[in-house]
Protein backbone atom coordinates (compact mmCIF):
# COMPACT_ATOMS: atom_id res chain seq x y z
CA UNK A 1 0.00 0.00 0.00
CA UNK A 2 1.43 3.17 -0.89
CA UNK A 3 1.59 5.29 2.20
CA UNK A 4 -1.08 7.98 0.77
CA UNK A 5 -3.34 5.04 0.85
CA UNK A 6 -2.89 4.30 4.81
CA UNK A 7 -6.42 6.00 5.99
CA UNK A 8 -5.24 7.53 9.22
CA UNK A 9 -1.92 8.17 8.38
CA UNK A 10 -1.62 11.81 9.43
CA UNK A 11 1.99 12.51 9.66
CA UNK A 12 5.71 11.78 8.46
CA UNK A 13 9.03 12.32 6.92
CA UNK A 14 10.01 12.60 3.59
CA UNK A 15 12.84 13.98 1.23
CA UNK A 16 12.71 16.33 -1.26
CA UNK A 17 13.43 14.69 -4.92
CA UNK A 18 12.64 17.75 -7.12
CA UNK A 19 11.13 21.47 -6.96
CA UNK A 20 10.22 23.79 -9.81
CA UNK A 21 8.33 27.23 -9.61
CA UNK A 22 5.24 27.48 -11.20
CA UNK A 23 4.40 31.68 -10.54
CA UNK A 24 4.49 32.27 -6.85
CA UNK A 25 4.04 28.45 -5.99
CA UNK A 26 6.58 25.71 -5.55
CA UNK A 27 6.18 22.21 -7.21
CA UNK A 28 7.74 19.83 -5.32
CA UNK A 29 8.30 15.72 -5.87
CA UNK A 30 9.03 13.95 -2.71
CA UNK A 31 10.75 10.31 -1.86
CA UNK A 32 7.54 9.12 -0.75
CA UNK A 33 4.18 10.75 0.54
CA UNK A 34 1.11 10.60 2.82
CA UNK A 35 -0.92 13.27 0.29
CA UNK A 36 -3.40 11.34 -1.56
CA UNK A 37 -2.62 12.80 -5.14
CA UNK A 38 -6.50 12.07 -6.06
CA UNK A 39 -8.21 9.63 -8.05
CA UNK A 40 -11.47 7.09 -7.90
CA UNK A 41 -13.54 10.50 -7.14
CA UNK A 42 -11.79 11.33 -4.24
CA UNK A 43 -10.50 14.50 -3.95
CA UNK A 44 -6.49 15.73 -3.15
CA UNK A 45 -5.32 15.91 0.46
CA UNK A 46 -4.04 19.67 1.89
CA UNK A 47 -1.93 20.38 4.66
CA UNK A 48 1.94 21.45 6.01
CA UNK A 49 5.01 20.54 4.48
CA UNK A 50 8.13 22.48 7.06
CA UNK A 51 10.92 21.87 8.27
CA UNK A 52 13.11 24.12 10.82
CA UNK A 53 14.21 26.47 8.16
CA UNK A 54 10.58 25.96 5.54
CA UNK A 55 7.13 26.00 5.81
CA UNK A 56 4.32 25.64 2.95
CA UNK A 57 0.63 24.77 2.63
CA UNK A 58 -0.09 22.66 0.38
CA UNK A 59 -2.87 23.53 -1.79
CA UNK A 60 -3.10 20.85 -4.74
CA UNK A 61 -1.16 17.16 -5.50
CA UNK A 62 -1.60 15.55 -8.44
CA UNK A 63 -0.39 12.73 -10.60
CA UNK A 64 2.14 14.02 -13.41
CA UNK A 65 3.77 11.80 -15.90
CA UNK A 66 3.60 9.08 -12.74
CA UNK A 67 4.95 11.01 -10.72
CA UNK A 68 3.14 12.89 -7.47
CA UNK A 69 3.42 16.68 -7.46
CA UNK A 70 2.64 19.29 -4.58
CA UNK A 71 1.17 22.76 -5.18
CA UNK A 72 2.79 24.52 -2.23
CA UNK A 73 2.17 27.98 -1.30
CA UNK A 74 5.33 28.67 0.75
CA UNK A 75 4.67 30.49 3.99
CA UNK A 76 8.04 31.13 5.02
CA UNK A 77 12.09 30.19 4.31
CA UNK A 78 13.32 28.09 1.66
CA UNK A 79 13.39 24.78 0.15
CA UNK A 80 16.41 22.59 -0.98
CA UNK A 81 16.40 19.27 -2.88
CA UNK A 82 17.99 16.51 -0.68
CA UNK A 83 16.24 18.52 1.93
CA UNK A 84 14.55 16.25 4.73
CA UNK A 85 10.73 17.57 5.83
CA UNK A 86 7.79 16.92 7.90
CA UNK A 87 4.47 16.08 6.33
CA UNK A 88 1.48 16.70 8.29
CA UNK A 89 -2.14 16.29 6.77
CA UNK A 90 -4.92 18.70 7.46
CA UNK A 91 -6.70 15.99 9.62
CA UNK A 92 -10.69 17.04 9.31
CA UNK A 93 -10.69 16.76 5.99
CA UNK A 94 -9.42 13.49 5.39
CA UNK A 95 -11.53 11.83 7.83
CA UNK A 96 -13.98 13.86 6.40
CA UNK A 97 -13.03 12.09 2.76
CA UNK A 98 -13.00 8.72 4.38
CA UNK A 99 -16.09 8.97 5.55
CA UNK A 100 -17.55 9.60 2.34
CA UNK A 101 -15.77 7.24 0.63
CA UNK A 102 -16.23 4.58 2.55
CA UNK A 103 -19.91 6.04 2.62
CA UNK A 104 -19.91 6.04 -1.34
CA UNK A 105 -19.17 2.70 -1.42
CA UNK A 106 -21.63 1.08 1.02
CA UNK A 107 -24.73 3.43 -0.82
CA UNK A 108 -23.74 2.44 -4.33
CA UNK A 109 -24.20 -1.43 -3.18
CA UNK A 110 -27.23 -0.77 -1.49
CA UNK A 111 -28.77 1.18 -4.90
CA UNK A 112 -27.57 -1.70 -6.71
CA UNK A 113 -29.67 -3.93 -4.18
CA UNK A 114 -32.68 -1.96 -5.62
CA UNK A 115 -31.94 -1.57 -9.35
CA UNK A 116 -30.02 -4.83 -10.49
CA UNK A 117 -29.32 -2.51 -13.73
CA UNK A 118 -27.95 0.29 -12.15
CA UNK A 119 -24.53 1.57 -13.57
CA UNK A 120 -21.70 3.74 -11.94
CA UNK A 121 -21.42 6.85 -13.98
CA UNK A 122 -19.50 9.14 -12.00
CA UNK A 123 -17.87 9.69 -8.40
CA UNK A 124 -17.50 13.19 -6.91
CA UNK A 125 -16.69 13.55 -3.07
CA UNK A 126 -16.12 16.31 -1.13
CA UNK A 127 -15.64 17.15 2.40
CA UNK A 128 -19.38 18.38 3.11
CA UNK A 129 -21.71 16.90 0.56
CA UNK A 130 -20.97 13.88 -2.29
CA UNK A 131 -22.33 13.17 -5.43
CA UNK A 132 -22.71 9.23 -7.02
CA UNK A 133 -23.90 9.63 -10.43
CA UNK A 134 -25.72 6.46 -11.46
CA UNK A 135 -27.43 5.35 -14.92
CA UNK A 136 -31.15 4.10 -14.48
CA UNK A 137 -34.23 3.59 -15.99
CA UNK A 138 -36.37 5.20 -12.89
CA UNK A 139 -34.98 6.31 -9.81
CA UNK A 140 -38.11 7.54 -7.14
CA UNK A 141 -37.99 8.35 -3.64
CA UNK A 142 -39.70 5.27 -2.75
CA UNK A 143 -36.41 3.48 -4.16
CA UNK A 144 -33.89 6.31 -3.02
CA UNK A 145 -35.01 5.63 0.79
CA UNK A 146 -34.53 1.79 0.77
CA UNK A 147 -30.96 2.74 -0.36
CA UNK A 148 -30.33 4.72 2.28
CA UNK A 149 -32.10 2.40 5.16
CA UNK A 150 -29.87 -0.40 3.66
CA UNK A 151 -27.16 1.32 3.92
CA UNK A 152 -27.28 2.42 7.05
CA UNK A 153 -28.24 -1.16 8.13
CA UNK A 154 -24.81 -2.11 6.65
CA UNK A 155 -23.09 1.00 8.93
CA UNK A 156 -25.16 0.44 11.73
CA UNK A 157 -23.73 -3.51 11.93
CA UNK A 158 -19.89 -2.05 11.75
CA UNK A 159 -19.36 -4.35 9.09
CA UNK A 160 -15.18 -5.15 8.38
CA UNK A 161 -13.97 -3.58 5.25
CA UNK A 162 -10.87 -5.72 3.39
CA UNK A 163 -8.27 -4.04 1.50
CA UNK A 164 -6.43 -7.01 -0.57
CA UNK A 165 -4.35 -7.25 -3.91
CA UNK A 166 -4.88 -9.58 -6.74
CA UNK A 167 -3.96 -10.11 -9.88
CA UNK A 168 -6.16 -9.59 -13.17
CA UNK A 169 -6.81 -13.28 -13.06
CA UNK A 170 -7.72 -13.64 -9.59
CA UNK A 171 -10.20 -10.62 -10.01
CA UNK A 172 -11.82 -12.03 -13.26
CA UNK A 173 -13.28 -15.01 -10.70
CA UNK A 174 -15.16 -12.66 -8.83
CA UNK A 175 -18.26 -12.44 -10.25
CA UNK A 176 -19.49 -9.62 -7.93
CA UNK A 177 -16.38 -7.83 -8.46
CA UNK A 178 -16.97 -4.28 -9.45
CA UNK A 179 -14.67 -2.95 -11.75
CA UNK A 180 -13.69 -2.58 -15.60
CA UNK A 181 -11.44 -5.17 -16.01
CA UNK A 182 -10.53 -3.76 -19.77
CA UNK A 183 -8.85 -0.58 -18.51
CA UNK A 184 -6.63 -2.92 -15.83
CA UNK A 185 -3.49 -2.76 -17.82
CA UNK A 186 -1.03 -5.12 -15.28
CA UNK A 187 0.03 -5.25 -12.20
CA UNK A 188 -1.90 -6.33 -9.17
CA UNK A 189 -5.48 -4.46 -8.61
CA UNK A 190 -6.36 -3.15 -5.17
CA UNK A 191 -9.63 -4.67 -3.85
CA UNK A 192 -11.78 -2.97 -0.86
CA UNK A 193 -14.21 -5.84 0.02
CA UNK A 194 -17.24 -4.75 2.51
CA UNK A 195 -17.62 -7.78 4.47
CA UNK A 196 -20.01 -10.31 2.76
CA UNK A 197 -21.20 -7.24 0.97
CA UNK A 198 -19.41 -5.49 -1.92
CA UNK A 199 -16.61 -6.24 -3.89
CA UNK A 200 -14.63 -3.11 -5.47
CA UNK A 201 -11.70 -1.97 -7.31
CA UNK A 202 -10.61 1.43 -5.55
CA UNK A 203 -6.90 3.54 -5.58
CA UNK A 204 -8.84 6.12 -2.24
CA UNK A 205 -8.71 5.91 1.77
CA UNK A 206 -11.27 4.38 3.39
CA UNK A 207 -11.99 3.24 6.92
CA UNK A 208 -11.62 -0.37 8.14
CA UNK A 209 -14.94 -0.58 9.26
CA UNK A 210 -18.90 0.56 8.03
CA UNK A 211 -19.18 2.24 11.24
CA UNK A 212 -16.74 4.70 10.77
CA UNK A 213 -19.20 6.33 8.20
CA UNK A 214 -21.38 7.27 11.18
CA UNK A 215 -24.87 7.49 8.63
CA UNK A 216 -25.63 8.23 5.58
CA UNK A 217 -28.51 10.93 4.50
CA UNK A 218 -29.22 11.56 0.92
CA UNK A 219 -30.37 14.84 0.31
CA UNK A 220 -31.69 15.39 -2.91
CA UNK A 221 -31.68 13.48 -6.08
CA UNK A 222 -31.90 14.97 -9.75
CA UNK A 223 -32.33 13.79 -13.22
CA UNK A 224 -29.33 15.49 -16.08
CA UNK A 225 -27.45 14.84 -18.99
CA UNK A 226 -28.73 11.18 -18.76
CA UNK A 227 -28.29 10.25 -15.46
CA UNK A 228 -29.08 10.56 -11.75
CA UNK A 229 -27.43 12.60 -9.12
CA UNK A 230 -27.25 11.49 -5.81
CA UNK A 231 -26.23 14.09 -3.39
CA UNK A 232 -25.50 12.56 0.33
CA UNK A 233 -23.69 13.59 3.69
CA UNK A 234 -22.13 11.26 6.40
CA UNK A 235 -21.90 11.25 9.74
CA UNK A 236 -25.17 13.39 9.99
CA UNK A 237 -26.19 15.17 12.59
CA UNK A 238 -27.07 18.86 13.47
CA UNK A 239 -28.15 18.88 9.54
CA UNK A 240 -31.11 16.36 10.68
CA UNK A 241 -32.79 18.93 12.33
CA UNK A 242 -32.46 21.44 10.15
CA UNK A 243 -34.04 19.28 7.24
CA UNK A 244 -36.97 17.73 9.01
CA UNK A 245 -37.67 21.83 10.48
CA UNK A 246 -38.63 22.10 6.38
CA UNK A 247 -40.99 19.41 7.27
CA UNK A 248 -42.53 20.76 10.39
CA UNK A 249 -42.83 23.80 9.00
CA UNK A 250 -44.30 22.70 5.28
CA UNK A 251 -47.08 20.76 7.38
CA UNK A 252 -47.98 23.41 9.48
CA UNK A 253 -48.38 25.83 6.28
CA UNK A 254 -50.35 23.25 4.78
CA UNK A 255 -52.10 22.27 8.46
CA UNK A 256 -51.80 18.71 7.31
CA UNK A 257 -50.02 15.97 9.21
CA UNK A 258 -46.21 15.46 8.08
CA UNK A 259 -46.58 12.58 6.21
CA UNK A 260 -49.75 13.76 4.46
CA UNK A 261 -47.50 16.52 3.33
CA UNK A 262 -45.69 15.52 0.08
CA UNK A 263 -49.69 14.04 -1.18
CA UNK A 264 -50.96 17.20 -0.28
CA UNK A 265 -48.57 19.57 -2.63
CA UNK A 266 -48.83 16.93 -5.33
CA UNK A 267 -52.61 17.17 -5.08
CA UNK A 268 -52.34 21.30 -5.00
CA UNK A 269 -50.14 21.44 -8.16
CA UNK A 270 -52.70 19.30 -9.70
CA UNK A 271 -55.37 21.42 -8.75
CA UNK A 272 -53.86 23.93 -10.08
CA UNK A 273 -53.07 23.08 -13.21
CA UNK A 274 -56.52 22.45 -13.63
CA UNK A 275 -57.71 25.61 -12.89
CA UNK A 276 -55.20 27.25 -14.86
CA UNK A 277 -56.94 24.71 -17.79
CA UNK A 278 -60.31 25.95 -17.35
CA UNK A 279 -58.85 29.31 -16.67
CA UNK A 280 -57.81 29.35 -20.35
CA UNK A 281 -60.92 27.63 -21.64
CA UNK A 282 -62.56 30.76 -20.00
CA UNK A 283 -60.44 33.75 -21.86
CA UNK A 284 -60.67 32.13 -24.77
CA UNK A 285 -64.25 33.66 -25.07
CA UNK A 286 -63.53 37.26 -23.35
CA UNK A 287 -63.60 39.86 -25.34
CA UNK A 288 -59.99 41.69 -25.73
CA UNK A 289 -60.07 44.89 -24.03
CA UNK A 290 -57.86 48.01 -25.05
CA UNK A 291 -57.35 51.14 -23.53
CA UNK A 292 -57.12 54.47 -25.61
CA UNK A 293 -54.98 57.28 -25.06
CA UNK A 294 -53.99 60.47 -27.35
CA UNK A 295 -50.31 61.20 -27.50
CA UNK A 296 -49.68 64.33 -30.19
CA UNK A 297 -51.81 63.32 -33.36
CA UNK A 298 -51.61 59.82 -32.30
CA UNK A 299 -54.35 57.22 -30.78
CA UNK A 300 -51.95 54.70 -28.82
CA UNK A 301 -53.87 51.75 -28.42
CA UNK A 302 -52.80 49.35 -24.78
CA UNK A 303 -53.44 46.68 -22.02
CA UNK A 304 -51.84 44.29 -19.86
CA UNK A 305 -53.04 40.47 -19.98
CA UNK A 306 -52.59 37.82 -18.23
CA UNK A 307 -52.45 34.10 -19.90
CA UNK A 308 -53.55 35.27 -22.95
CA UNK A 309 -53.63 33.28 -26.10
CA UNK A 310 -50.89 34.81 -28.15
CA UNK A 311 -53.23 34.58 -31.65
CA UNK A 312 -56.04 36.01 -29.44
CA UNK A 313 -53.50 39.35 -28.90
CA UNK A 314 -51.93 39.06 -33.02
CA UNK A 315 -55.77 39.62 -34.25
CA UNK A 316 -56.85 42.33 -31.92
CA UNK A 317 -53.46 43.74 -32.63
CA UNK A 318 -54.43 43.46 -36.91
CA UNK A 319 -58.15 44.53 -36.10
CA UNK A 320 -57.32 47.87 -33.46
CA UNK A 321 -54.47 48.62 -36.18
CA UNK A 322 -56.56 51.77 -38.04
CA UNK A 323 -55.12 54.93 -38.98
CA UNK A 324 -52.39 56.76 -36.97
CA UNK A 325 -52.17 54.03 -34.20
CA UNK A 326 -49.52 52.67 -32.29
CA UNK A 327 -50.46 49.68 -30.18
CA UNK A 328 -48.90 47.82 -27.26
CA UNK A 329 -50.23 44.48 -25.54
CA UNK A 330 -48.71 42.86 -22.81
CA UNK A 331 -49.27 39.48 -21.97
CA UNK A 332 -47.67 38.41 -18.25
CA UNK A 333 -47.25 34.34 -18.13
CA UNK A 334 -45.08 32.29 -15.54
CA UNK A 335 -43.26 35.24 -14.10
CA UNK A 336 -42.79 36.71 -17.77
CA UNK A 337 -44.00 39.45 -19.58
CA UNK A 338 -44.49 39.14 -23.60
CA UNK A 339 -44.62 42.34 -25.24
CA UNK A 340 -46.04 43.16 -28.53
CA UNK A 341 -45.34 46.61 -30.41
CA UNK A 342 -46.98 47.51 -33.75
CA UNK A 343 -48.03 50.94 -35.31
CA UNK A 344 -50.59 51.50 -38.14
CA UNK A 345 -49.07 52.14 -41.39
CA UNK A 346 -49.23 56.12 -42.14
CA UNK A 347 -46.51 56.09 -39.09
CA UNK A 348 -42.85 55.83 -39.39
CA UNK A 349 -41.68 54.63 -36.57
CA UNK A 350 -38.91 52.30 -36.33
CA UNK A 351 -40.98 49.89 -33.91
CA UNK A 352 -38.34 47.13 -33.44
CA UNK A 353 -35.75 50.01 -32.41
CA UNK A 354 -38.39 51.14 -30.31
CA UNK A 355 -38.96 47.78 -28.35
CA UNK A 356 -35.20 46.92 -28.13
CA UNK A 357 -33.89 50.26 -25.97
CA UNK A 358 -36.99 49.99 -23.66
CA UNK A 359 -36.67 46.20 -23.23
CA UNK A 360 -32.57 47.18 -22.55
CA UNK A 361 -33.69 48.92 -19.11
CA UNK A 362 -35.51 46.25 -17.89
CA UNK A 363 -32.95 43.57 -18.50
CA UNK A 364 -35.58 42.26 -21.35
CA UNK A 365 -35.01 41.66 -24.93
CA UNK A 366 -36.58 41.65 -27.96
CA UNK A 367 -36.71 42.29 -31.56
CA UNK A 368 -38.85 42.65 -34.86
CA UNK A 369 -39.34 43.91 -38.21
CA UNK A 370 -41.11 46.65 -40.42
CA UNK A 371 -43.64 47.63 -37.95
CA UNK A 372 -44.56 44.46 -35.74
CA UNK A 373 -41.90 43.61 -32.51
CA UNK A 374 -42.16 41.25 -29.74
CA UNK A 375 -40.03 40.42 -26.58
CA UNK A 376 -40.25 39.86 -23.11
CA UNK A 377 -39.17 41.21 -19.35
CA UNK A 378 -39.98 40.59 -15.95
CA UNK A 379 -43.53 40.58 -15.66
CA UNK A 380 -43.40 42.92 -12.89
CA UNK A 381 -41.91 45.77 -14.89
CA UNK A 382 -45.23 45.77 -17.18
CA UNK A 383 -46.93 48.93 -16.07
CA UNK A 384 -43.60 50.80 -16.12
CA UNK A 385 -42.37 49.80 -20.19
CA UNK A 386 -45.68 50.50 -21.43
CA UNK A 387 -44.83 54.62 -20.04
CA UNK A 388 -41.66 54.02 -21.45
CA UNK A 389 -43.12 53.33 -24.95
CA UNK A 390 -45.53 55.79 -24.19
CA UNK A 391 -42.57 58.63 -23.79
CA UNK A 392 -40.75 57.02 -26.79
CA UNK A 393 -43.47 57.51 -29.27
CA UNK A 394 -44.22 61.44 -28.09
ZN1 LIG B 1 -13.05 3.50 -2.86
Amino acid sequence: MHPYQQPFLFESEATVKNISKEDDFLLVELDKTIFYPGGGGQPHDTGIIKNNDFEAEVIEVFKKDGKIIHKLKPEKGIVDVNDDVDLILNKERRIALIKMHTGEHILFKSLEKQIAELKLDKINLDENESSLFVKAENLSWDIVFKAEDLANKIIEENREIIIKKMTKEEAAEIKELRIKLERIKSGKIRIINIKDFDWSACTGTHAGNTGFTGNIFITKFNFNHGSYEIRFKTDVKKELFDFSKISRQSASILATDINKVPGLIEKLIKEKDEFKEKYRELIKNLPVEIKEEKINNITFKYNIFENYERKKLIDTINEKLTEKTVICLVNKSNGKAGIMLSCSPDLDYDIPKILRETLSEFNGKGGGRDRFAQGSAEENYSEDIIEEIKKRIK
